[in-house]
């Protein structure tokens, strides 16, 4: 530990996830750790720009590691997009004595930590928290793991009353951009289609693996529909284009929404977030900014901000292929 750091911040930004919690514990037990004072800001840019500050002490985490959502709270900002919001927040980090800036959540908000480096060469590190997991440089996020936890468990009890009554159930599933959940989620709770943003296969492919299900024996289906998937219908859309299409089919829609972000972090997601925010707090104690903390192959690794925010997090090609031959 070389850097002589004396007050790290940190906050909770965007669209919150489960394991924050976990990850501002464990920030802020490092900082005890290392001797370095921690305050925390709520509301992400916006309490920055209100100087909504709090002091954090070790025994200030005390039970939060098993929590849903942020102690800190999370908003968006839209006055942190402009060079004064910015300044204003600069001003405020320099006036309580702050020396560094660990940000959990998502690209958008790294874009912010990303650009408030380059105006004022303030150094800050971010920590992936978002369910969807598309975030380039981590094979995981925080909260996915959760999240996909409580996909399956619901599409498991949909499946119950589905197969009740002989029905289809479309599921909608969080992910405007990403099938990380949906794809997952789907092939863990055995979903019969998956729909995801990455692929087109188009309505016509889904009438026909539909109708075939139908004909192979199979009394009740689940279809796990990504929010972002690329049919040109919305879910509802799409359940009409197949009740048209395959009357024999008694459909169903179900869309999950925000009950995805919430629930107790995944023991999973708890240990990632611990293990995150150590590496977040010692990598400022290193001199180093401007970097995401990830994991890949099981090891805690930096990647600069630049390349978590343009990257694009892939989807398994191989797990496409499992899916597809366990839905013959
Ligand atoms: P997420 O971090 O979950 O992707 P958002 O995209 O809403 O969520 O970003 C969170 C916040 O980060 C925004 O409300 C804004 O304050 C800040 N932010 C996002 N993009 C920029 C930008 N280009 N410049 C400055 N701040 C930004």
């Amino acid at each position: 530990m070389s850097k002589n750091i004396k007050k790290i911040a940190v906050m909770t930004s965007g669209g919150d996830s489960p394991g924050m919690n976990a990850a501002i514990r464990s920030v802020v037990r490092t900082c005890a750790f290392h001797n370095i004072e921690c305050v925390g800001i709520y509301r992400g840019y916006q309490g920055l720009i209100d100087g909504d500050f709090v002091e954090m002490t070790a025994r200030s985490v005390s039970n939060i590691i098993n929590k849903g959502g942020t102690i800190l709270k999370s908003a968006r900002c839209k006055l942190f997009r402009t060079p004064e919001g910015r300044n204003v927040a600069h001003k405020n980090l320099l006036k309580e004595g702050v020396e560094a800036l660990i940000v959990i959540g998502g690209d958008g908000s790294f874009t912010g930590a990303m650009i408030f480096n380059q105006e004022y060469g303030y150094p800050v590190i971010g920590i992936p928290g978002t369910i969807d997991n598309d975030i380039y440089g981590t094979k995981y996020t925080l909260g996915y793991d959760t999240a996909l936890n409580t996909v399956v468990d619901v599409i498991d009890k949909i499946r119950d009353t589905a197969s009740s009554h002989n029905r289809l159930f479309f599921v909608e599933v969080m992910g405007r951009d990403a099938g990380h959940l949906a794809l997952n989620a789907g092939v863990g709770a055995g979903a019969e289609e998956i729909l995801i943003p990455e692929e087109n296969l188009g309505l016509e492919r889904l009438l026909e693996s539909l109708e075939r299900s139908r004909k192979s024996g199979k009394t009740s289906s689940i279809v796990v529909v990504a929010e972002g998937h690329k049919t040109g219908e919305n879910v509802f859309g799409l359940a009409e284009y197949v009740e048209k299409n395959l009357p024999n089919y008694d459909i169903r829609v179900s869309v999950l929404g925000h009950l995805q972000r919430g629930g107790a972090p995944s023991c999973f997601d708890r240990v990632l977030a611990s293990r995150m925010g150590v590496k977040a707090v010692e990598s400022i104690l290193e001199g180093k900014s401007n970097y995401m903390v990830g994991i890949n192959n099981d090891t805690i690794v930096l990647t600069p901000l630049d390349q978590a925010i343009k990257g694009k997090s892939e989807i398994d090609a191989d797990l496409l292929r499992v899916s597809d031959i366990m839905t013959i």
